[in-house]
C-alpha cells in the first residue's frame, strides 16, 4: 500500500507539516494527523484577544479543511506512547495506528512543580494562558475584572520557553486595558527569574512611554529569587520581598509535550535533539520532531519556527518516502510584539545548519526611538503573517 505518515500534534509545526506532505504528494502519501481537540486557538495573537484587539473567534481554527481539502485523517484523542520497533503509536482509548515515518508536534507541557505552590488545579485560579483556549478566557475575565488600584501580579518562566517576548507583548496588552478603561492607579508586576528578556530595551521604552508607572519589571537583582506562590492570598513570596496582587498571571517552566519523553525522543534537557539538516530525531531515523518540542539550536520556540521546521521535515520525508528531491536546509524566524496600537516591535533571523546546529545566519531587531510609521508597519506586517501561517496550517 501507500507510504503511511502519522503527525502527533495538530499546531503550527504539525498541521503544516501534515498539510504539505498531504498537498505535495497528490495523494501519494497517507496521511493521519492525531490531535487531541477538535478545534486549535492558536497562542500566536492571544494576547491580542487580551488587550481586546482580536475576537476568540478570529483566534481559532477548524481541522475541517485539512479532512476535505487534503485528504487527511483525523484522529481526535490523545496518542499516550509510541512502539518505535513496532512503529505503531497507541492511542488513550486503546487503539494502534501504525507509520512509516512519524512527525512529533506535541508542544509543550507545564512543569507544574516549578513554581513552588502552583499546581494545574490553581491554574483555574491563577491562569497560565500559555497554552491558548480556556486558559486564554480566564486570564482576559481576570484581567477585565482588575478594578483600579489593583495590582495584577506576573511570573514569567526561565528560559527555554516558547515565546521569547510573550510574557513583556501580555504584559503591555493588559496594561493597555487598565489604561483605555481609566484604571491609571492599576499595575502589572512582572517577577522574572530571569535578569534579562527578548527586546528589553524597546519593551521598557514602550512601556515608559505609553503606560508611565504602570508596569513594573523585576529581575532577580532586585527580588533575589522566586521562592514560592500564594495562591490563595495572592502573594509570591521573593527571597527579598512579598509581592500582593489582586490576580495571577503564572507561567511556569517548559518541557516538550509528555508524548516526546515518552517515545524516548527527548534528552535531559526535556526537549528532543534533532538533526538541522532534516528535522529528524537523532534517537530515530523514522521519527521527527519539530515545532516547541525539540532543540533548534538558535531558533526560538515560535509558531513561526514550527511552520519553518515543518517544511523542511515534509521535505526530507517525500524524499525518503516517494523519492521527492531535498533541497538544503533553510529556516526562518520573525516575532512580533504589540506593545500599544499601531506600536509592534519585531526580532527575527534567517537560519542554515552549522556548527551542528541549527544556527543563524543573519537577524535583525527593532531599535529604540523609532518613527511611528515603521511601527505601524510591523503591525500591518504581522497581521499579514498571521493571515498567512494560519492559512498555511489549515489550508
Ligand atoms: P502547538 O502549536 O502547541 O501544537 C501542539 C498540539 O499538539 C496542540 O494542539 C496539542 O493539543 C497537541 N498535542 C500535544 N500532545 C498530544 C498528544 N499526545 N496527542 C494528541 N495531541 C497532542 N509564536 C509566534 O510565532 N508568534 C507569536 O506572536 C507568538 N505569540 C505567542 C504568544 C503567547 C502568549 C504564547 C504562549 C505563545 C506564542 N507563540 C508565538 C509561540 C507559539 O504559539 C508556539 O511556539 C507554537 O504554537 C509551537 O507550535 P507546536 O506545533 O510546536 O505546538
Amino acid at each position: 500500500g501507500k507510504p503511511r505518515v502519522v503527525v502527533i500534534g495538530g499546531g503550527a509545526g504539525g498541521a503544516t507539516v501534515a498539510r504539505y506532505i498531504a498537498k505535495d504528494s497528490d495523494g501519494a502519501i497517507d496521511v493521519t494527523l492525531i490531535e487531541n481537540s477538535d478545534v486549535y486557538t492558536t497562542c500566536f495573537y492571544s494576547n491580542l484577544y487580551v488587550g481586546g484587539f482580536r475576537s476568540f473567534d478570529s483566534i481559532t481554527h477548524s481541522y475541517d479543511g485539512l479532512q476535505s481539502n487534503y485528504g487527511i485523517t483525523k484522529v481526535t484523542g490523545m496518542a499516550t506512547g509510541v512502539d518505535r520497533e513496532a512503529k505503531t503509536v497507541t492511542m488513550a482509548d486503546g487503539a494502534t495506528i501504525s507509520y512509516d515515518r512519524l512527525v512529533v508536534a506535541p508542544g509543550i507541557d507545564l512543569i507544574w512543580d516549578s513554581v513552588e505552590g502552583y499546581s494545574e488545579d490553581l491554574s483555574e485560579v491563577a491562569p497560565h494562558a500559555w497554552k491558548a483556549g480556556p486558559q486564554t478566557k480566564l486570564l482576559k475575565a481576570g484581567l477585565d475584572a482588575i478594578e483600579n488600584g489593583q495590582q495584577i501580579l506576573m511570573v514569567a518562566p526561565p528560559n527555554p520557553y516558547r515565546c521569547p517576548p510573550g510574557p513583556y507583548e501580555r504584559a503591555s496588552m493588559m496594561a493597555h486595558v487598565l489604561k483605555a478603561k481609566g484604571l491609571s492607579d492599576s499595575k502589572v508586576i512582572i517577577l522574572d527569574p530571569k535578569d534579562k528578556f527578548s527586546k528589553q530595551g524597546v519593551f521598557q521604552e514602550g512601556w515608559e512611554k505609553h503606560y508611565p508607572g504602570m508596569i513594573e519589571w523585576y529581575g532577580p537583582d532586585v527580588h533575589g529569587g522566586i521562592v514560592s506562590v500564594d495562591v490563595g492570598n495572592g502573594t509570591v513570596e521573593t527571597d527579598l520581598d512579598t509581592f500582593k496582587g489582586a490576580f495571577m498571571n503564572i507561567i511556569p517552566a517548559q518541557k516538550a509535550g509528555a508524548i516526546a519523553a515518552a517515545a524516548g525522543l527527548a534528552d535531559d534537557s526535556g526537549f528532543c535533539p534533532i538533526e538541522p539538516e532534516s528535522m529528524r530525531s537523532t534517537m530515530d531515523e523514522a521519527v521527527f520532531v519539530i515545532g516547541d518540542a525539540c532543540i533548534a539550536g538558535d531558533m526560538p520556540k515560535s509558531g513561526f519556527s514550527a511552520n519553518s521546521q515543518a517544511k523542511v521535515a515534509a521535505m526530507t520525508i517525500r524524499g525518503d518516502l516517494v523519492d521527492a528531491k531535498v533541497f538544503p536546509a533553510r529556516y526562518a524566524n520573525t516575532c512580533w510584539s504589540l506593545i500599544e496600537t499601531d506600536d509592534s516591535v519585531k526580532v527575527g533571523a534567517q537560519y542554515e545548519p552549522g556548527d551542528g546546529k541549527i544556527a543563524s545566519t543573519q537577524s535583525f531587531v527593532s531599535q529604540m526611538d523609532e518613527d511611528a510609521a515603521l511601527r505601524k508597519a510591523n503591525y500591518e506586517e504581522s497581521a499579514g503573517w498571521y493571515a498567512g501561517i494560519t492559512a498555511d496550517m489549515f489550508g
